[in-house]
């Protein structure tokens, strides 16, 4: 058997009902919207998932993802691994009423017709996760930074 990888569909009612869960690797063709923001396709993730009902007909996935990825530095333009550890809890809301229902207080996935997309759904959280400005640890390149800030009236007053 080779690595698993993430279910594309799973039965809401069985997932959640059944707390089944998965763990998996992630690679470049399970995730092609994210792998498209990323520099080179050497990367994968270790993610898992597991369904949750705490109460009648309320449905819950807990997931977690953990590894590196390929980003190019917003400020040295290098591209560097970018170290990825996530935990997430969402409610699967099915249909538009349940959705307004929970939206306010809990993240929330949407599934349809009782099948709940997992692997596309887990794409979407990986996504929110990327941060809009990458910046890489360089030395060179913070201080590089620094520099370019240092005209600035305000002195930081902050570390790092
Ligand atoms: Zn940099």
């Amino acid at each position: 058997m080779g690595i698993p990888s993430l279910p594309e569909r799973v039965m809401l009612d069985r997932f959640c009902g059944k707390q089944q869960q998965v763990a998996a690797t992630l690679g470049p063709k399970d995730a092609p919207r994210l792998a498209a923001l990323l520099k080179g396709s050497d990367w994968s993730l270790a993610v898992r998932a597991r369904g949750e009902q705490p109460r009648y007909a309320v449905h819950k996935v807990v997931g977690a993802a953990e590894g590196s990825l390929p980003l190019e530095c917003c400020r040295c333009m290098r591209v560097f691994e970018w170290p990825l550890q996530l935990e997430f809890a969402v409610v699967v809301v099915q249909g538009e009423e349940e959705e307004a229902r929970w939206i306010e207080q809990e993240d929330t996935w949407r599934a349809d017709d009782a099948v709940l997309p997992l692997r596309e759904r887990f794409e979407d959280e990986l996504l929110l996760a990327l941060p809009e400005l990458p910046r890489c640890n360089d030395a060179a390149c913070a201080s590089h930074a620094a520099n370019w800030k240092s005209s600035d009236p305000a002195p930081g007053s902050h570390g790092e």
